[in-house]
């Protein structure tokens, strides 16, 4: 049992400075120093999870392995640390509540008023405490979503004032991340809005005991001795945080300014080993220093927000570092891809993949673009809602069902080669009710599937409500079409491939979730070799 130490991690003066890449980071490096180390997010927003939100308002919805649908932070988690979350890495307000209120009803309050002070803060903080609990973890790291001096943050700055106090000296650390701003105009960066969302986070009763500052330009001992003076801390718990080129610098820039070592002596813990980064540090040389470059169509309908499909993006460049390629994303939106474009809008690519999603809106443009890549032997991964289309468009166009869809798009279509799980019929509320999180799935052994894996039983993620319908089954493999991968309990179809094309594969599941700095994913690995190999035989 470890005597595990907590690290909270606020953000002042703007969103988007990047808490989450920041908290991965420092977790990256105590990792590499020998510590187990896991992150968490609290979202102050009342939605219970993400999973109903739309990605234009929140970016892509990452699944856990135990079906939780949570903020794409945890991708960051999974991909920076190679170490699965669960539900209890992401807590919303509305969970909180929910939670809350529940008791309530079940008369466990005995009788007293509900209150925000303790009802509240007593769940942020028993929350904050489950993973803490496991006894698997030396530090939890506590991402708190939104800003610092927005209502909806403030029970948990109180519950966070609470636990530092509970905790004790030496068990807690409170990070503090803000933007330094520079003013062109007057060529200089200004530590004003620092100060001030210091104060407004002391207003609440908590000091921060690290300052990380996100500047475009190197902060001089001069500015850091400034925002040290004023906002309380010592010159050396200012971190400066600069601009990098790709968020995986960011571990090797936070080491360079010791955050590593500030908050290990503030938890009082050994600092004496250097952390070991040699493979993180390989990936990255191989990451900056591609031979070649292949050029890659991402065919969704969010692509205006590429963070709806973080990581997709993100499983490329793992993938593109095994082969020392740099994977070059075109972004097409399905709406704008009709039978008459197809050709010239994916032209010169070597390669497509169709993004999952859900809804009518670029299906048509999704069934173009395969039906063209299909034909012409451009490699081809569809993900989700992109193998469900895969499957509609080689029963239209091979089969020969003309009005083949998914149930999803047209309930009435003749031809349902997709249509909704038995499970999923009488289901009426949206959230968190989609066949959620890992599932097995068996490979057959010849298959590019196969090849890509080396093993034939695998466990992948899902988030999905539709499905291969079975009935359709023979006729679609008698046209040539394979299914390589089965759920063993189910019979569900999870993989389809067609074997007379060079690399045509479609799942049902989200392989992107797994995909990490240290395990790129089998399949974008196998994909972005199939993508080199065909744009090699062009030449
Ligand atoms: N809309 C499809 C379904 O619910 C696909 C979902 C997805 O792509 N994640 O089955």
């Amino acid at each position: 049992m470890k005597n595990t130490k907590y690290v909270f991690v606020t953000g002042g003066v703007t969103s988007s400075l990047g808490k989450g890449i920041i908290a991965a980071s420092l977790a990256k490096l105590l990792q590499a120093r020998g510590y187990s180390v896991t992150i968490q997010k609290l979202d102050p927003y009342i939605n219970i999870d993400p999973g109903t939100l739309n990605p234009y308002e929140h970016g892509e919805c990452y699944v856990t392995n135990d079906g939780a649908e949570t903020d794409l932070d945890l991708g960051h988690y999974e991909r920076f640390l190679n170490i699965p979350t669960s539900q209890a890495n992401n807590v919303t307000t509305g969970r909180i509540y929910q939670s809350v209120i529940d008791k309530e009803r079940r008369g466990d309050f005995l009788g007293k008023t509900v209150q925000v002070i303790p009802h509240i803060t007593d769940e942020i903080k028993h929350r904050i405490q489950i993973l803490g609990k496991t006894g698997e973890f030396d530090i939890v790291i506590t991402e708190i979503g939104g800003t610092v001096g927005d209502i909806e943050s403030l029970p948990y700055v109180e519950a966070v004032r609470q636990l530092e106090w509970e905790l004790g000296k030496n068990n807690s650390v409170v990070i503090h991340l803000t933007l330094v701003p520079f003013l062109a105009a007057a060529g200089e960066l200004k530590t004003k809005p620092t100060q001030h969302s210091v104060k407004m986070l002391m207003q609440s009763g908590v000091s921060p005991d690290v300052l990380v500052c996100r500047t475009e330009h190197h902060l001089s001992e001069d500015i850091k001795r400034k925002l040290a003076l004023f906002c309380n801390v010592q010159q050396e718990d200012v971190i400066e945080s600069i601009d990098a080129d790709t968020i995986y610098d960011v571990p090797m820039l936070m080491f360079e300014e010791g955050l590593d070592e500030v908050v290990l002596d503030k938890l009082a813990l050994p600092v004496n080993t250097k952390p070991d980064l040699t493979a993180w540090n390989n990936f990255l040389k191989k990451h900056k220093n591609p031979k070649s470059t292949v050029e890659i169509g991402l065919v969704g309908k969010y692509v205006e927000l590429q963070d709806a499909y973080k990581s997709i993006v993100e499983s490329f460049i793992h993938a593109g570092s095994t082969y020392e390629i740099d994977v070059n994303i075109h972004w097409i939106h399905s709406e704008e891809l009709t039978e008459k474009n197809a050709a010239s809008k994916l032209k010169g690519l070597h390669g497509v993949l169709v993004a999952p999603g859900f809804g009518e809106r670029g299906i048509e443009g999704k069934i173009k673009a395969i039906q063209y890549v299909r034909e012409n032997n451009i490699p081809f991964f569809g993900i989700c809602l992109g193998m469900q289309m895969a499957v509609i468009e080689f029963a239209r166009n091979v089969v020969g069902l003309s009005d083949a869809n998914s149930t999803e798009m047209n309930k009435t279509t003749p031809h349902p080669v997709i249509s909704l799980m038995e499970e999923q019929k009488n289901i009426v509320n949206m959230g968190g009710t989609m066949r959620l999180g890992a599932w097995s799935c068996k490979l057959t052994k010849s298959s590019k599937v196969y090849e890509a894996y080396h093993t034939e039983m695998i466990s992948e993620r899902h988030r999905h409500r539709y499905e291969f319908n079975n009935a359709y089954l023979d006729k679609i493999t008698a046209a040539g079409m394979k299914v390589s991968g089965i759920n063993p309990d189910t019979n569900l179809v999870e993989i389809i491939e067609l074997p007379s094309h060079p690399w045509f594969v479609g799942v049902q599941y989200h392989p992107e979730y797994k995909s990490t700095v240290l395990n790129p994913h089998p399949l974008f690995v196998a994909f972005i070799k199939a993508c080199l190999d065909y744009k090699n035989s062009l030449t």
